[in-house]
């Protein structure tokens, strides 16, 4: 019955810190959001409490009527807000769903074909120090050198050399939309399954504000807290029964044991926020505000790959003004900008140092910037960035100073959790 800061104040104070940090800065992290009370709410529930093992109507416990009822709902409402036929609401993480897929569809040592970490793709589509990439023979594809966009033809060809059984479309720093039928065309050339994994673009398929992966793709995975605002946690979803029925128990009792019932509870809330119309105004003015960060970055003498953005991911190419992205992440965060160090494609840095900055435009507009806020976010962003450039890896402290306390003025016009 005691409060927690009553009951363990240290810890308390870890949490009243991190949302003091969440309110004074600017959070340009493309996978990340801010969700809504009632998602937490649902998140810090009773439901924790709750082993649950098996899907609803078939679980390996007793007492599960009530969490059945939560984990139905998340189902129902994945399958409407994606337009498909299976969903499995089960994945713990992003990585534990595209480990649900390949445990569902391949075998150790088989084939697969994903984007290169370089080139944008994720950790988990391939990379060698990932399972992906040490329990499988995985083939890595990239983006053209001369306009940075997904790079077909070579996929193709990788395609029809390895014979891979599984080919993945998706990343993690792709400011594009990726053609869903040519890599679908592919994956029938060689007989492959395509899985598309929206971790970071979920929220604006959902919305219809980017292609969707049906029905090209075999099976789907995303994230749920990226673009689709809801708990940490992943996905599956598919239209075949028979994948479905391999992924559920790929799931369970292959890679999980109890599901997190809170946050299943947690991912009901949020796909019902996203099946609301505002969740559409949210996200054309996710795509709206990071197209004009881009803009306004070009503008002021930076570039970004390929020049623009379809989606919320606008990647930096800091070499316009001779800087470093693990400098200018440093610089932005002593200013209240909040972002990651990411290399470019073809970048020249290694990985600890990189020659750009991936930004994001989920969690300010969620804050409720509009295009004027981010416009002013990137003149901050160049302000910094010059002073950099002039100063080395110190920058100018004065200017990087004065951002910090516009950056204040612009939070407090926009509080966060102003009930907590
Ligand atoms: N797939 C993609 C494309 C991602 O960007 C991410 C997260 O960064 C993941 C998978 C993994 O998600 P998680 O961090 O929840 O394991």
């Amino acid at each position: 019955t005691q409060s927690l800061s009553d009951r363990d104040p240290e810890l308390f104070g870890s949490i009243t810190s991190e949302l003091g940090r969440q309110r004074d800065e600017i959070e340009l992290i493309a996978s990340e959001n801010i969700v809504s009370a009632a998602v937490m709410e649902a998140q810090g529930s009773v439901m924790t409490n709750k082993y649950a093992e098996g899907y609803p109507g078939r679980r390996y416990y007793g007492g599960c009527q009530f969490v059945d009822i939560a984990e139905n709902l998340a189902i129902d409402r994945a399958k409407e807000l994606f337009g498909c036929e299976f969903a499995n609401v089960q994945p713990n993480s992003g990585s534990q769903a595209n480990q649900g897929v390949f445990q569902a569809l391949i075998q150790p040592g088989d084939t697969i074909l994903g984007m290169s970490l370089d080139a944008g793709g994720h950790l988990t589509h391939g990379a060698r120090p990932n399972q992906s990439g040490k329990w499988f023979h995985a083939v890595q594809y990239g983006v053209r050198k001369e306009d940075n966009m997904l790079d077909y033809d070579q996929v193709e060809a990788l395609a029809k050399e390895h014979q891979p059984k599984l080919i993945i479309a998706g990343g993690s720093a792709i400011p594009r939309v990726i053609d869903f039928a040519r890599m679908r065309e592919i994956a029938d050339m060689v007989g492959a399954y395509l899985h598309v994994d929206m971790a970071h673009f979920a929220g604006l398929v959902a919305a219809g504000e980017h292609p969707s992966p049906f029905p090209h793709a075999h099976v789907a995975t995303t994230t749920t807290h990226k673009t689709l605002r809801g708990p940490r946690g992943g996905m599956i979803l598919t239209n075949d029964e028979d994948i479905a029925k391999k992924v559920n128990s790929a799931i369970f009792p292959g890679i999980q044991g109890g599901p997190l019932m809170h946050v299943i509870a947690a991912k009901a809330v949020a796909f019902g926020e996203a099946l609301q119309p505002t969740f559409k105004d949210y996200i054309k003015q996710v795509v709206v505000n990071s197209q004009a960060l881009s803009d306004q970055l070009i503008k002021g003498g930076l570039d970004t790959v390929t020049h623009g953005t379809d989606t919320h991911v606008v990647l930096v190419d800091l070499r316009p003004k001779g800087v470093k992205g693990n400098a200018t992440e440093k610089a932005l965060g002593r200013a209240h900008i909040t972002c990651n160090k990411n290399g470019v494609p073809f970048d020249p840095e290694k990985p600890t140092i990189t020659s750009g900055i991936r930004l994001g435009s989920p969690a300010g507009t969620t804050r409720g910037f509009g295009e004027v806020e981010f416009r002013q976010i990137a003149d901050w962003i160049i302000e910094v960035v010059d002073g950099l450039a002039a100063n080395g890896e110190d920058g100018n402290s004065a200017a990087e100073a004065k951002v910090k306390a516009e950056v204040a003025d612009l939070c407090a016009k926009f509080p966060l959790y102003p009930n907590m």
